[in-house]
This record gives C-alpha cells, sequence and structure tokens, in this order.
C-alpha cells in the first residue's frame, strides 16, 4: 500500500529511534522484567504518546495507517514496550479523546501527551475477563460523586516501578450496583488520578510468559470517592465507549503481531544464509524454504489486511466491528507462528535469548489473549455475519 510522504517520514523516524534507543535496551529489561519508563517517555518527543490526539491538546492527530506503522515498528524490536505505549496511547488517551468531556481533555491531554502522566485502561477482573458484563467493581452515586469499590486484574501501565506507584491516570469501567429497570447491567467509565484515596496497587503481576518489560498490575478499589466530574460521559455510557475505541486499539495489537513477523523472518533469512549443513547453505533445504516462503506469504497478507482496515478507518465513528476483529483474529497467530517457525529454524541457537526469536515467541502469544481472545473474536465475527450477512458483499 502507497503510504503519505507524512506516514513514510514517520515510519523512517521510528525506524532510526528502535535502532539507536529501543534495540539496545530490549533483551535486558526483558531478562530484568523491568519497565524502561525513561524510554517509554521520550515517545513522547517523538509526538507518538498522543497518536490520536488533536494538535490543540499537544497531540499529532496522526492517521490510523500512522499508528499502525508505529506499533509495528516499535514491536519489531521491543514487543513489550510497545504493548506498554498501546496501554497508554490507545486504551487510556484515545478513549479519553473520542469519549471524554471538553474539560476532562483540556485537563489530562496535554500532560498524556508530552509523557508527563503515564495512562492506563482497566476492564479486567479477576473474575471476568471476556465477559465484560460478569465485572463485579461497582460505582455507587453518592451526593460527593461516586463510590468506587472492587478490583481489575491484567492493568498494563497499572503499576509504574517496585514500589507500587499506581499509574498517573486510570481510564476505569464499573458497573452500578444495581440492574435497570430492565434487567441490564449499566457501564460506565472515569477517571481516576493516582493519589485518590482507596486507589491503590494490589501487586504487580510478576513471571509472565511475554511482554516482561511491560508492567501488569491488580488494582483495588476500596470506598474510593471520586468526583461527579471524574464520570466519562453519562451513567450507562460505558458499552458506547468500548465500541467506539475497539477498533483502534484491536489495529494496535496486529500492528504488533506484523512487528513481531517481519523481525522473526528476518532473523530466520539471515540465519539460513549464514548457516551451512551437509555442504550447503540451510536455504537450499526444501523444508527451510517451506518455512521462508509460507512465512513471507502470511506476513504480507496479514500485513495487507491490516494496513487497508487502518485507511479506512475513522477514528471518531463506532464503525465496523467485524474487521477489527478479523484483523487481530488472522495476525496474532501469524506473528506467533512465524516466531515459532525462526526458532525452528535456528535450531538450539533460536532457542537461547541472544537471538531474539525466543522473546518475539513468548512475546507474541499475549497477543492471541489480550485485548480480546481469539474465541472472543471468532463468537463477534460470527455473530456479525449471521446478523449482517450483506458484510460479505461490501
Ligand atoms: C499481559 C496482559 C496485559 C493485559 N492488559 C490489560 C489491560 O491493560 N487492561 C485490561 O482491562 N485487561 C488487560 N488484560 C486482560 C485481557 O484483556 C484478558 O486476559 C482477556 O480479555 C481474556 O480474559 P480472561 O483472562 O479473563 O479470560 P476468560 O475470559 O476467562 O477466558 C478464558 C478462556 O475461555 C474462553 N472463552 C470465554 N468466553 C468464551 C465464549 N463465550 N466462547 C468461547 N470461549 C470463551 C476464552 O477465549 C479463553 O480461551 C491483559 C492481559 C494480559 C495477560
Amino acid at each position: 500500500m502507497k503510504l503519505t510522504e507524512e506516514e513514510e517520514m514517520l515510519r523512517s523516524t521510528i525506524r532510526e529511534f528502535v535502532k539507536k534507543e529501543v534495540e539496545p535496551q530490549a533483551s535486558l529489561f526483558d531478562e530484568e522484567e523491568r519497565f524502561n519508563q525513561p524510554l517509554f517517555r521520550q515517545l513522547g518527543a517523538l509526538g507518538l504518546l498522543g497518536a490520536t490526539v488533536p494538535e490543540r491538546y499537544g497531540g499529532s492527530d496522526l492517521s490510523p495507517l500512522a499508528i499502525v506503522l508505529a506499533h509495528e515498528e516499535l514491536s519489531s524490536s521491543d514487543p513489550a514496550l510497545c504493548l506498554s505505549y498501546l496501554a497508554h496511547a490507545l486504551l487510556c488517551v484515545n478513549n479519553i479523546v473520542v469519549n471524554g468531556g471538553e474539560d476532562q481533555k483540556e485537563r489530562y491531554l496535554p500532560k498524556l501527551c508530552s509523557g508527563e502522566w503515564i495512562g492506563a485502561m482497566a476492564m479486567s477482573e479477576p473474575e471476568a475477563g471476556t465477559d465484560v458484563l460478569g465485572m463485579k467493581t461497582t460505582a455507587t452515586s453518592v451526593d460527593e460523586g461516586f463510590r468506587l469499590n472492587g478490583r481489575k486484574m491484567w492493568i498494563t501501565n497499572g503499576v509504574l516501578d517496585d514500589e507500587r506507584t499506581p499509574c498517573d491516570l486510570l481510564f476505569l469501567y464499573a458497573r452500578a450496583p444495581h440492574e435497570d429497570d430492565r434487567g441490564r447491567v449499566q457501564l460506565s467509565s472515569f477517571l481516576v488520578e493516582r493519589g485518590t484515596s482507596g486507589f491503590y496497587v494490589g501487586q504487580r503481576i510478576k513471571g509472565k510468559l511475554g511482554m516482561r518489560a511491560s508492567y501488569t498490575a491488580e488494582l483495588c478499589f476500596d470506598d474510593c470517592l471520586v468526583p461527579r466530574t471524574s464520570l466519562v460521559g453519562k451513567e450507562g455510557d460505558a458499552m458506547l465507549h468500548m465500541m467506539r475505541n475497539l477498533e483502534i486499539e484491536r489495529l494496535g495489537l496486529a500492528a504488533m503481531s506484523l512487528g513481531i513477523a517481519r523481525r522473526a523472518l528476518e532473523v530466520m533469512i539471515r540465519y539460513a544464509e549464514e548457516r551451512s549443513a551437509f555442504g550447503k547453505s540451510l536455504h537450499q533445504f526444501g523444508q527451510i524454504q517451506q518455512y521462508i516462503g509460507e512465512s513471507y506469504a502470511e506476513y504480507r497478507a496479514a500485513r495487507s489486511y491490516v494496513y487497508e482496515v487502518a485507511r479506512n478507518l475513522q477514528l471518531d465513528a463506532a464503525g465496523n466491528r467485524i474487521d477489527s476483529d478479523g484483523v487481530k483474529l488472522f495476525a496474532a497467530p501469524v506473528g506467533k507462528r512465524i516466531a515459532d517457525r525462526a526458532i525452528q529454524v535456528l535450531g538450539g541457537y533460536g532457542y537461547v535469548a541472544e537471538y531474539v526469536v525466543e522473546r518475539l515467541w513468548r512475546d507474541a502469544k499475549l497477543l492471541e489473549i489480550g485485548g480480546g481472545t481469539l474465541e472472543a473474536h471468532q463468537k463477534n465475527i460470527t455473530k456479525d455475519l449471521i446478523k449482517r450477512p450483506e458484510l460479505l458483499l461490501e
């Protein structure tokens, strides 16, 4: 797909940044399970932290395709750093851009765009992930505002260090304590600042399979009182907020898989050229050619789908859920599969950290779970096609 001049420039700037700043630290921070906060904040100077934010709030108002390119490039080196970036820029910041009120935008967006503040989004809970309506965290309306009670689980950027410092700002989903007159669960969205009494980090979740340089937390709310101004939109609006934010979130996650796929392919090709066995380079063996050839075709197919959906995406509209599920359903296993093949081509060397592909393989798995599991995407796509079979003809 042809990129605009602006998109080309952005991609080459990020490629340069990745080579100079991201790549040299990626393996170490993975090994030590540490979040590179200073490096993350540098993404602000590149204009990436407010990628979807209008310029008047300090953002760079990039096209959806430019945002996809940013995720692909960062992930080709350090998917964990990119996950923290996605949680900030798409799960939290973009949610405020599309759903927040004017006061909230003015108050929070400039700090989030510059990197002064780090944001997160909390939907999942210890006992409810895919089943969003099963969430138990409650927001009870009281005279002074809302009283929040409950726990959130698996929150990227929820914690910023080992001293259990929570993120600066949390985009939180919670339910009303009772169903409405028609028996429906009412979900609302809130912006919760660090330092609000009753909001704290339960634990930093360690020992993750992958994405180890991105911090993940359990967050707790014990009679946490937030002012009425922290409510996003109106009470009961949260499902709409989720729908509006979904497409760019899932595109970002799919783009991360593209970065993993491309990098794994690069490593695989180089190794197949350099390594010999039985007097021949590995790339002369048919089975190795199958790994390389299929990986290339799958990478390009995933990239075409992701780029096409990005090119047609309107960030300010609720849009077309079927393809945001579709791109992630297709691209996530492609990244994991290509990383897996790269390990196979490298043999024993593929199994150790030095050659990067084992880290990419571990990181790739998350993309089949986070932001919607593969099964959730299958369920949503089927539901949409049953309801609107004409989508096939568009
Ligand atoms: C590293 C990491 C970072 C994360 N970051 C965030 C974050 O920043 N914010 C946030 O809110 N969440 C975050 N999550 C949570 C993530 O989005 C959830 O893990 C995911 O949505 C799945 O929910 P679950 O873990 O509760 O699994 P469950 O929903 O319990 O699913 C378990 C299994 O059952 C299957 N299943 C469930 N329902 C159905 C169904 N109807 N049909 C068929 N199969 C079904 C699932 O597909 C899955 O295979 C993160 C998770 C991880 C691991």
